[in-house]
């Protein structure tokens, strides 16, 4: 008989692969340079979740979590 545990690690590391592999995307996504789209420059990040902003001229835009609308 096989013990219950060791299927649950199995499910467990298979699950963390998957999730890896996205935060992985989604970062690289997030660390993309953007240009703001009032000003041109590359000052423009993400401030917060769904939170665009310029550090140059304060223009705040809200967008997807990971990316901007535009
Ligand atoms: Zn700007």
């Amino acid at each position: 008989m096989a013990k219950k545990s060791s299927s649950l690690k199995g499910l467990g590391s298979r699950y963390g692969i998957k999730l890896r592999k996205q935060y992985s995307q989604t970062y690289r996504l997030l660390k993309l340079r953007r240009r703001c789209p009032e000003c041109n420059s590359i000052k423009f990040k993400r401030e917060a979740i769904g939170i665009w902003s310029c550090s140059k001229c304060k223009f705040k835009i809200a967008g997807y979590a990971y990316d901007i609308k535009i």
